[in-house]
Formats: structure tokens, sequence, C-alpha cells
């Protein structure tokens, strides 16, 4: 792999992190305190085209390639890891697998409006009794004439109270000659769609959380993605891609884990001396140095796996299980190069430790990408 990155990957990190640096982190700890971002930035990443990326031009998108998604990605990390999800869910899991699977009238009608920030999607897997075991989901799709009627209940769907489109992921075969789990379009206007937000988050509290109560809604037979029971298959897909996201956004977080924890080293002073002059201060700099490094290499891996249509999926398994792990450990250190004032939220690394700390349980649990790999080694399933 050739780690110098194209004059295009270039101008693209640039821009985010410009962007980044104007429209996010100034509102970070505002909108963190809120439990709310600003809507006006999903405007915003449109119209920068962040949520076109890696989407076909003729439906809107820029058709750029995952190592530049995964640069971009790393970038809005760095700055709110919300604002980050806002992207990694509606273009990375909604808008790709409508790409990837959607007939054509499902890309015109919802690509093009995904990618200006028109509409938002968010990703219906999860229900309150099913998280790591999706496969067993309990929401049903029951066929009544042209049309599928849908009940069950949905939960932790990010994006979940704004979104305009949910990928819902249902149980079809409860119905005689019909098939497994299937993947649907549902328009969040549909009567019978109920939403609840989840606050009292730990972290990520600027993102909309929401649970989705579906009580008869009722869609017509457009609305299935890909074949009917395919769609195991379309979640999947969309999260084997979805990890790298994730552990791009992790990159961004343990990045400014280094960033805060190396200027504030060089401004405190105990001792007589800045803290950065003693050495058990630079051993804690240096582990998050080392992490981010090695996590941002894993993550460019599966970029460049995918980019050149080599299989992907173990490896990001890997890059999501190393890279969310270390997050969680950069903050750790990173707070405590702050000492107590790592512990108020005057200061920027209590929220990136809170912002971690989810990293390790959605997209598969770090426990489930142990299972993955383990499985992959060994060709033994030991879930
Ligand atoms: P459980 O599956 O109940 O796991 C509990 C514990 O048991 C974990 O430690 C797990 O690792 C362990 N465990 C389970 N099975 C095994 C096993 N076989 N071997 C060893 N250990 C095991 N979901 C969506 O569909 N869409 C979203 O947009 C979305 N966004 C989210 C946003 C947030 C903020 C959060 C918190 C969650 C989100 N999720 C979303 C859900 C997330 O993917 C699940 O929380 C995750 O898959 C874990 O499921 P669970 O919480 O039910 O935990």
């Amino acid at each position: 792999m050739d780690l110098e990155l194209s004059p295009e990957q270039s101008a693209a990190r640039a821009l985010a992190r410009d962007f980044t640096v104007r429209e996010v982190a100034p509102y970070a700890a505002e909108w963190d305190r809120a439990e709310a971002v600003d809507r006006g930035i999903v405007k915003k990443l449109g119209e920068v085209g962040f949520l076109g990326l890696t989407l076909p031009e003729e439906y809107g998108g820029s058709a750029g390639d995952h190592l530049t998604y995964v640069l971009v990605t790393e970038e809005l990390g760095r700055g709110d890891s919300s604002v980050r999800g806002i992207v990694s869910v509606s273009l990375g899991l909604v808008a790709k697998s409508i790409a990837a699977w959607g007939d054509e009238e499902q890309k015109r009608t919802w690509l093009p409006r995904l990618a200006s920030g028109e509409a938002v999607g968010c990703f219906g897997l999860t229900e309150p009794g099913t998280g790591s075991d999706a496969a067993n989901l309990t929401t049903r799709a029951v066929r009544d004439g042209g049309d599928w009627v849908i009940d069950g209940t949905k939960m932790f769907i990010t994006n979940g109270t704004w979104a305009d489109v949910v990928l819902l992921f249902a149980r079809t075969n409860d119905t005689p000659g019909h098939k497994g789990v299937s993947a649907f379009l549902v328009p969040t206007d549909t009567p019978g769609l109920g939403r609840r937000e989840v606050r009292g988050k730990l972290g990520l509290r600027g993102q909309a959380t929401a649970e989705l109560v579906l009580d008869e809604v009722r869609v017509p037979a457009s609305a299935m993605i890909a074949p009917e029971g395919k769609g195991f298959s379309v979640a999947m897909s969309a999260l084997a891609k979805g990890r790298m996201s994730v552990a791009a956004g992790c990159v961004g977080i343990a990045q400014a884990c280094l960033d805060a924890a190396v200027g504030y080293a060089g401004e405190r002073e105990q001792f007589g001396t800045p803290i950065a002059h003693h050495q058990l201060v630079q051993e804690l700099l240096s582990d998050i140095a080392v992490d981010v490094d090695t996590a941002r290499l894993l993550t460019w891996r599966v970029a460049d796996h995918i980019d050149r249509g080599l299989p992907f999926a173990t490896e990001s398994s890997m890059a999501k299980l190393f890279a969310s792990e270390a997050a969680v450990r950069c903050a750790n250190n990173a707070l405590q190069v702050f000492g107590g004032y790592g512990y108020i939220d005057e200061y920027p690394v209590g929220k990136l430790l809170r912002d971690a700390r989810v990293m390790t349980l959605y997209e598969g649990t770090s426990q489930i990408h142990k299972l993955l790999i383990g499985r992959a080694l060994t060709g033994v399933s030991a879930f």
C-alpha cells in the first residue's frame, strides 16, 4: 500500500479539517451540554459534499474512494463524534446500501436528497431484545395484498428522531411462502411509526438516538430493498464497511486526545517545570501517539482493500476492535495528563472519553469482533 496521499485525497482532508475547525469544533461542547447538535450542520455537511462522498455522481455524489471517506471521517470525528456519526450512518450505512442494493427508483428517490443533506437516513437493526444477536430480530413484516404491514420496536437508532427514512430490517418469513429477513426503506412520516428520543446517554450526547415503534406500518411492496430474504446480507455488508467508518472516527478521537494532551503538557507547570518534562508524562503521551498511528494504519488498510477490490471484512473487524479500544485508552491517558482539570467539562478530554466509550459497543461489541476474527482464523463459530 502506498501511504502517500494523492493530491485529491490531501485536498479532501484539508477541506474536512478546515470545515471541522470552523463549523464543528467550536460548538461541540455546547451541543454536548444541550444534548443536541444544531440541525443546520446537516445542510452544511451536504453542501460541502461529505454526505455524498462515496456515492455515484449520477445520484448527486462525488464518487470518492474509501480512503478519502476515511480521511474526512477522521477529521469530523476529531471535532465531534456526534457529527461524525451523522455522516457514518446517513451516508455510510443507509445511502451506500441504497446505492448497492436499491432499484433505480429507490436510488433516484433517496440518493440525491441524502447526498445534499435535504434528507437524513437511519439504520434500524437493533431491537430491545436483540443486539449482538441481530439475526434473531423479531420485528415482522406480514404480506397483505400488495403491501407489507410491519410491527415491532427498534432500539438505539442513531439519527432516529431526525431521519426522513429508515432502512429497516424485519422478518418476512411469518407469511407462508415468504422468506427470511428483508430490508425496507420506510419514510419516517408513514402512519404508525412512532419515535421516542433516548436521552441521558453517557456520550454522543449531541446525537439524536431514538427508539422506533412500528404499529401496523403499511408500506407498498416497492419499499423492499434487495430481494426478499436478503435483508441480513444488506445489514452485514453495510456494517462491514460501517465499521471502517467507526474506526476512522475513533482515530479522530484519539488524535484529538493527543493534540489536547501534548498542548496541555507544554503549558502546565508542576515541580518548577512544564509537566511535559516529566518522564512519566512523556510515557502517557507516547502511549497515545502509538495508539493513534496503529489505529490509523489499520483503518487505512481497510479502505485500501475496499478500493482495490480485496476482501476486507476481517480487516474491518480488526480495525474497529483496535481503534475503539485505543480511543478509550487514549482518552483515559489524556485525562490523566490533564489531572483534575481533565475531570471538568471546561476542558475537552472528559467529553472525548465519554464519546469514545460507545465505540466499543456499537456496530459489534469488542467481544463480537473477537469472535468474528476468531471464526476467520479457525473456521469455527464460537458465538
Ligand atoms: P448485548 O448484545 O446484550 O451484549 C451485552 C454484553 O454481552 C456485551 O458485552 C456483549 O459483548 C456480550 N455478548 C453478547 N453476545 C456474546 C457472545 N456470543 N459472546 C461473548 N459476549 C457476548 N443499532 C442500530 O441498529 N442502529 C443504530 O443506528 C445504532 N446506534 C446506536 C447508538 C448508540 C449510542 C448505542 C449505544 C447503540 C446503537 N445501536 C444501534 C445498537 C448497538 O449496535 C448495540 O447496542 C450493540 O450491537 C450491542 O447490543 P446490546 O446493547 O443489545 O448488547
